[in-house]
């Protein structure tokens, strides 16, 4: 015993707040459970590597579901699932509830955009014989990242006639993928020297795309011979690429990791591991009481800017459709209504821990993690929730069981972040960010734990059919 006194150990245990750890706190079924869900989000991982390839996965499982495309004035009853899509690029799924719009919706948002590089307008050029694709970043990453793994390409082109062509290339076994080079140890001596920030350049992010000339050729004969190539196969010219939406992301596919497979290793789990969980709470919700939506959005992670972003009007225009049906206020609703932004936390990473406050930060196996503000410096750009939500959402994950945490971004002044949780605030929505923790977030591998995976998606199913 490490008191002497048991009266001090007895109230240690009555007053202290003692972190559990899942496999302490988790019923054997829920463990197995975890495992089950898992196999379905790594799947949903593969299959959705940009946010129009999510939209497309979402309304497909939607509508196995039971989910019809909404349809403007319609009044729809309880009971009834609808997904609304926005420019093929955000999605929402809607549960009809028992009572009036009026009273209030709940609403899960999470983004399903994740940092990677773009292909700028013009891409193809050609430098000593080989092709490359010029790229523009989107989000923050940290660029050094990127080199010498493999990549693929997958996006949209819109031809010249307005034909519209979608691109996946570099995912299936057999396909070629693409790559960025980066110097050999032994001629890094002064790119060593580098800050690591500048350690590779925004514009040292080219995409090695081919090496092999078109026959008699005087210049730009690789070029000529990759243009050629994607003439023959999608029936595009170089003009094309500039009305197109091209994004270079990790060709590798989710896994299990660890010698016990208890995390989830793969490419974009920020913030498609909230994407996937608040989409399968929305599934598996049947006649809530309030009407219940799962907001998959776009752009989140440049600021939620245009219009698929949650900066846009989308949500409030979606809610006064459904209002209009129904002759109700939509101000009344989103007044009414409670929200959890559905996005991730950084774990606390036990190799870096100084950028950490451990009594604040989240970790692996701790359950979700409830971040009551993000932001920077004084708590500036944040929704900060208040306390009675705090103490709201507290309970709904207690009366079931859920496993939860609380936990910061890093240190005071160490940096910070944001999400959507101010934008949906912003109409007046009480809202607080709820979601997983991610080892190495905005890495091209990221990693979660299963355990946590399996509480967020607890944690929205509650939250739906909390009175
Ligand atoms: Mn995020
Ligand atoms: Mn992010």
């Amino acid at each position: 015993m490490d008191d002497k006194n048991s009266e001090a150990k007895r109230l240690k245990e009555q007053l202290f707040y003692e972190p559990a750890h899942a496999d302490d706190f988790l019923i054997d079924a829920d463990k197995t459970r975890a495992d089950e869900f898992c196999e379905g989000y790594k799947a949903f991982l593969d299959t959705g590597k940009t946010e129009r390839e999510c939209v497309s996965e979402i309304v497909r499982m939607a509508e196995k579901n039971g989910f019809k495309r909404f349809a403007k004035n319609t009044l729809y009853a309880p009971g009834d699932r609808i997904y609304y899509p926005i420019r093929g690029k955000a999605v929402i799924l809607t549960v009809f509830g028992e009572r009036s719009l009026s009273d209030g919706v709940r609403i899960a948002a999470a983004h399903i955009d994740s940092p990677r590089l773009d292909l700028k307008p013009n891409p193809v050029y050609e430098n000593t014989d080989i092709a490359y694709f010029k790229t523009h970043y989107y989000g923050g990453i940290r660029k050094y990242q990127w080199p010498t793994i493999p990549l693929a390409l997958h996006g949209v082109i819109l031809r010249a006639d307005g034909s519209k062509l979608s691109v996946s290339i570099g995912e299936d076994e057999g396909d070629p993928k693409l790559v960025m080079s980066d110097l050999l140890p032994h001629l890094g001596a002064e790119q060593s020297k580098r800050a690591l920030s500048d350690g590779i350049r925004g514009e040292e992010l080219n995409v090695i795309i081919g090496s092999r000339k078109f026959p008699n050729c005087d210049s730009e004969a690789v070029k000529l011979a990759i243009l050629k190539l994607l003439y023959d196969k999608y029936d595009i010219t170089e003009r094309d690429f500039q009305s197109a939406e091209l994004e270079v992301v990790p060709a590798y596919k989710a896994c299990d990791i660890g010698l016990d497979r208890s995390l989830v290793g793969a490419y974009g789990q920020d913030d498609r591991v909230c994407a996937y969980t608040a989409v399968m709470a929305a599934l598996d919700t049947e006649a809530p009481e309030y009407t219940c939506l799962s907001v998959l959005a776009d752009k989140e992670e440049i600021g939620s800017e245009g219009s698929t972003g949650l900066q846009s009007m989308f949500l409030a225009q979606f809610l006064g459709d459904l209002c209009a049906a129904e002759d109700a206020d939509v101000n009344d609703v989103m007044r009414a209504s409670e929200c959890l932004s559905a996005d991730v936390n950084a774990a606390f990473d036990p190799t870096f821990p100084d950028v950490f406050e451990k009594n604040n930060s989240s970790y692996l196996n701790r359950g979700v993690v409830i971040t009551k503000y993000t932001g920077s410096r004084g708590k500036s750009g944040t929704n900060d929730a208040p306390a009675e939500y705090m103490g709201r959402i507290r309970a709904i994950l207690d009366s079931e069981n859920i496993l939860w945490q609380t936990g910061e971004l890093g240190k005071v002044d160490a940096g910070g972040g944001g999400t959507v949780a101010k934008f949906i605030a912003r109409l007046g929505v009480t809202t607080v960010d709820l979601g997983v923790p991610v080892l190495s977030m905005h890495a091209p591998f990221e990693v979660t734990a299963k355990y946590d995976v399996f509480m967020a998606y607890k944690a929205f199913c509650a939250f739906f059919k909390a009175e």
